[in-house]
């Protein structure tokens, strides 16, 4: 059977740190296993020149992760006529047209859970650095400056402030959780799936079932929704009105549910205090996004960084075990873990990627 996984090229750090597990070089540590039962493991980088359009068209299996994705679009479905099961290493497979995948039978899972702490750590971190003012104080000290008024004028508590994340599933969840000793004065969420009577308690978090109303009570709103049909461009000019000026938002779900464009018109005019996420609308993103410098008028509000919240060692270790699982079930015909079925045979599994 060929296996196609498509990782990106980790270099020097690959080579000398195994535990880099998602790269070309360490291929998921699938290597040996999979030659050892016969299978035929086709390793390429995604790309125009690459083999990845070569080997689709007569993969059974393929591999791939988001955080420098391999995008599988209704073209290559089309091309893929061995194709049965695409595996995301990670979470989030937006990557992949999913409809087409429905359209053409062809089953797509990832390893539920097994990067969602990595990145509700990141969220909470993200969200101080921002409130904070955590980054040009540091780029002030390594300029040889100290001006602390400089960055005193726009640093706050968290404390008494009020937080809500779009999507309150596995990583929504585990922010309003780490949230909870910070003493903010309101946890809000907005999902169309209610969070269980009992979770929501323990957390003390308050369904918003508008999300302009949502909005307008944060002073912090954080990103926690798969892209889908429905979340596509859902931070845009328009709903950024409705924040309240000065607001910070934090994204680590995918950069395109934020509007490029509409996201640094509001942090050059000041009505968004900050952005950050490690998320973009293409991987890896251009040397010019403007994501990359925005800044607001005090010259801060900027905690982007490339896609990797997700992709901690730890991370890697469990995502790389959780690809292995499905592989075994999958060469033995046993039934997958239903968490990690987004597309079965011809259908959505899963209620995450939009009210169907
Ligand atoms: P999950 O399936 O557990 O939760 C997603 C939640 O979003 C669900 O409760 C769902 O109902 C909700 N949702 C869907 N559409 C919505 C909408 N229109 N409005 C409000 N809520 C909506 O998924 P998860 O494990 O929490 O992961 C969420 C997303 O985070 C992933 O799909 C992925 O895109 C992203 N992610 C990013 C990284 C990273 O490294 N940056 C890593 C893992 C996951």
């Amino acid at each position: 059977m060929k296996v196609l996984v498509i990782l990106y090229k980790g270099g020097k750090a690959a080579q000398e740190e195994p535990r880099l597990l998602g790269t070309v070089e360490n291929k998921l540590g699938l290597e040996s296993w999979l030659k050892g039962l016969g299978h035929e493991l086709i390793d390429s980088k995604e790309g125009p020149d690459s083999d990845f359009q070569k080997h689709i068209v007569d993969a059974e299996v393929l591999i791939t992760t988001p955080f420098h994705p391999g995008y599988l679009t209704r073209d290559l479905v089309e091309k893929a006529k061995n194709l049965k099961l695409c595996i995301t290493a990670g979470v989030g497979s937006d990557h992949i047209d999913l409809n087409a995948a429905v359209d053409h039978r062809v089953q797509v899972l990832e390893v539920s859970g097994s990067n969602v702490v990595s990145v509700a750590e990141h969220v909470v971190m993200s969200i101080l650095l921002l409130v904070r003012n955590f980054t040009p104080a540091h780029e002030m000290v390594e300029r040889g400056d100290w001006q602390v008024s400089d960055i005193a004028r726009n640093a706050y508590d968290l404390e008494g402030k009020v937080v809500g994340t779009i999507g309150a599933g596995r990583i929504g969840y585990r922010v309003l959780q780490r949230l909870k000793p910070f003493d903010c004065k309101e946890l809000l969420y907005y999902d169309y799936s209610p969070l269980p009577p009992a979770a929501a308690e323990t957390v003390g978090a308050r369904k918003i079932d508008d999300l302009k109303d949502f909005v307008s009570k944060c002073d912090v709103v954080t990103v926690n929704c798969p892209l889908h049909e429905g979340t596509r461009g859902l931070v845009n000019a328009e709903l950024l009105k409705h924040f309240k000026k000065g607001a910070w938002l934090v994204n680590t779900a995918r950069g395109a549910i934020c509007d490029k464009d509409a996201v640094a018109a509001a942090i050059k005019s000041g009505h968004l205090n900050g952005y950050a996420g490690d998320v973009w609308n293409v991987q890896p993103a251009p040397k010019d996004h403007i994501w990359r410098t925005m800044k607001n008028p005090l010259g801060a509000g900027n905690g982007m960084v490339p896609h990797y919240s997700g992709t901690t060692l730890d991370a890697q270790a469990r995502y790389a075990s959780g690809v292995r699982s499905i592989l075994e079930n999958y060469f033995s015909n046993k039934p997958q873990d239903p968490q990690n079925v987004i597309v079965g045979i011809g259908k959505y599994e899963t209620k995450a990627y939009g009210q169907r």
